[in-house]
């Protein structure tokens, strides 16, 4: 019982479910009732899309209590595409592959070991997002063809000679 009342409890952690201001339109999180920017009431709950960008990020070395077994982790501040920035750790990524701009989306992942009864916590983390135009690398990685030159029964040859003096 108790763990199913921690699941539903703890459902919404897993999406990024925000605040619109009815006033100026702002897009709020985490939610606060409250829209920072106009001080008008925002409870209207909205769900993210979960895409953002990497802001600014740090690596952690020496975690707090739960979070050693994660060292090191890579935690970061991420511009979500609605606008806030929201602190969250990186995963699925090497600290030397991380770069400011670089285009993540949100996924579910352990948070942290509940020292005590060994209960693992989930929660939101962000990975690398992949690119939106999948063809590109592919195109990128064949090699370029050269174009035979008697294909068409042309020999450019004899042109380039002509063109020598
Ligand atoms: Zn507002």
């Amino acid at each position: 019982m108790e763990v199913a009342r921690y699941w539903r409890t703890t459902k919404q952690r897993y999406q990024l479910v925000g605040e619109k201001c009815p006033q100026c339109g702002r897009r709020i999180f985490p939610p606060r009732d409250v829209c920072p920017v106009c001080g008008h009431e925002a409870r209207t709950a909205v769900q993210f899309s979960g895409k953002g960008e990497v802001y600014s990020y740090s690596v952690v070395h020496v975690a707090p209590e739960g979070y050693e077994k994660f060292v090191p982790y890579i935690v970061a501040l991420v511009r979500l595409a609605e606008g806030p920035l929201v602190t969250a750790q990186l995963t699925d990524v090497d600290e030397s592959e991380v770069w400011i701009g670089m285009p993540v989306e949100m996924v579910t992942r352990v948070l942290r070991e509940d020292g005590e009864r060994g209960m693992l916590i989930y929660g939101y983390k962000f990975r690398p997002a992949l690119p939106v135009n999948n063809q590109a690398p592919q195109a990128a990685a064949q090699p370029m063809r050269t174009p035979l030159p008697k294909a068409n029964g042309v020999h450019p040859e004899p042109v380039l000679q002509a063109a020598m003096p």
